[in-house]
């Protein structure tokens, strides 16, 4: 494989954006498409917001083989250099966007940058993972006691130590054996020399999605980077299937995995995912503004103005507002350019925080009584700066309105969440958390008025949920292995 020389800087922590539960992966392939790589750049930028550190693609051009070029920093800024465009030959390719690992908690390194690549006798394969395997450490351990030695700290490379090891004849099948042993979330999207290959997990906990473009195959993340390029969406992979794309003998499914019950990320419906994206059949967009429908319904409240905090409380804060019938306004407005580019701030400028992102809109806010409609609320620091702007600008009263049920769980299956004692409500009850934010009241969606606003009339079925949602409930569908080796403790019956 030739590689692109590889930039050596990591991406500068967002200094601002610290209280936000963060996806940490998209994917994306393509097959069957001249230039595949421009393809896949486009479809990992309008999956940026999937993860912002680092991204790569890998390319296979028949003539010269596997390309590979992985860059810390935005995809826009990066993968549109057309020097190095040139260097990622072929029309099949995929690529990955990656926040961070389990493996890199703090500080990423180049070796973490997906998609990983591994030769194996019958040639090379790539892989591109998104979510997190559980039981990770143990793999590692039983991988590096039988001779594997690992490049990264990433959970996803035990998947390439693990196809090395298989006794199958072809890379397909290896991946079927490595991924029988794997525990936890994975969307994988994976290539040969002429295959595009996708995995979801048995839970399907994490999005992923087929398209056509012209005569190829694309695979994603999310509907929107189909849109991107002009693809059609297909349908969802299904949870627990394996379809391999071939020049030869086009599209097959395969079962690899015991049938389980499908626990999909309901987080992705409330903030992950974008609001343009279908997820289930349902647009995101109508699935949040019904989360603000149900949240109105549960937990009315008098007031003059329904504001979202800007952007992804917006579609809640419209349903809010319409179920209430009082009136929507953008009373705080998001500096659409503050981003990343502000890098390495001085302490002076850092001390002025959200400020520097978010303004509220004084001549809207004076005197008003305003509900603030956000998507979560994780340790609480945003929302009690957003509080203080909102009453510095002369609003009368302060209520917010949560499009979640409280986040009292770290999630163990691709998001990146703090230790549980930093969530706010693990520690604290629903009225304390009001007192500490100061507000006049606080308020979250129940969990069943979340499973109506996706869809479940009847709400969470309690025997067997329909969706994950451990990081409201503390029900955890897959034993976080690594993590109670670590001395994580699951939710007790007293609980
Ligand atoms: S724990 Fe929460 S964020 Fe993680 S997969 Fe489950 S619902 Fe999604």
């Amino acid at each position: 494989m030739s590689a692109a020389p590889e930039t050596l800087q990591p991406f500068p922590a967002h200094p601002f954006d610290d209280d936000k539960l963060r996806e940490e992966c998209g994917v994306f392939g393509v097959t069957g498409i001249a230039d595949a790589a421009n393809f896949v750049a486009l479809g990992l930028h309008a999956l940026q917001h999937r993860g912002q550190e680092a991204g790569g693609i890998v390319t296979h051009n028949q003539g010269t083989g596997f390309h590979s070029a992985r860059r810390f920093g935005y995809v826009r800024d990066n993968f549109t250099s057309a020097k190095l465009m040139e260097t990622l030959p072929g029309d099949l390719a995929i690529g990955h966007v990656r926040y961070s690992t389990a493996g890199s908690k703090g500080r990423t390194e180049i070796r973490d940058v997906q998609p990983f690549f591994g030769e194996f006798s019958m040639g090379g394969a790539a892989i591109a993972h998104n979510g997190n395997i559980t039981n990770a450490n143990a793999l590692r351990r039983e991988l590096i006691d039988r001779g594997s030695i690992f490049q990264s700290s990433s959970d996803s490379e035990c998947i390439i130590h693990l196809m090395a090891r298989s006794l199958q004849r072809d890379i397909p099948e290896r991946m079927k054996d490595a991924l029988r042993r794997v525990e936890g979330a994975f969307s994988v999207v994976a290539m040969t020399r002429t295959k595009l290959i996708g995995v979801r997990d048995p839970l399907g906990v994490r999005p992923l999605v087929l398209g056509r473009v012209g005569g190829g195959w694309v695979l994603s993340s999310e509907t929107c980077a189909l849109d991107i390029i002009g693809a059609d969406f297909i349908r969802e992979i299904e949870p627990g299937e394996m379809v391999v794309i071939s020049p030869e003998r086009g599209l097959l499914s395969y079962r690899p995995f015991e049938a389980k019950r499908s626990r999909f990320c309901i987080f992705e419906h409330v903030y992950f995912s974008r609001p343009d994206s279908i997820l289930g059949g349902r647009s995101v967009y109508e699935t949040r503004r019904q989360i603000g429908v149900e949240l109105a319904r549960e937990n009315p409240v008098e007031a003059d103005l329904v504001c979202p905090v800007p952007d992804s409380g917006t579609p809640a804060a419209i349903g809010y507002s319409q179920e209430s019938g009082i009136p929507y306004a953008m009373g705080i407005i998001r500096n659409q350019y503050m981003g990343r580019t502000f890098i390495e701030p001085t302490e002076q400028i850092r001390n002025m925080g959200v400020r520097l992102k978010l303004n509220v809109n004084r001549a809207l806010i004076a005197g008003k009584r305003v509900i603030l409609v956000d998507d979560s609320v994780v340790r609480g620091t945003t929302s009690r700066k957003i509080k203080e702007m909102i009453l510095d600008a002369g609003a009368k009263e302060v209520h917010f309105r949560i499009a979640s049920p409280p986040t009292a769980w770290p999630c163990f299956y691709g998001v990146d969440t703090p230790q549980r004692e930093k969530l706010l409500a693990a520690t604290m009850s629903e009225e304390e958390m009001r007192q500490h934010l100061a507000v006049d009241s606080l308020k979250f969606i129940s969990l069943d008025g979340l499973y109506r606003a996706v869809g479940e009339a009847e709400g969470r079925a309690a025997d067997c949920p329909q969706y994950c949602d451990a990081c409201f409930s503390g029900e955890y569908p897959v034993e976080p292995a690594d993590m109670l080796e670590r001395g994580f403790k699951l939710k007790t019956a007293a609980e």
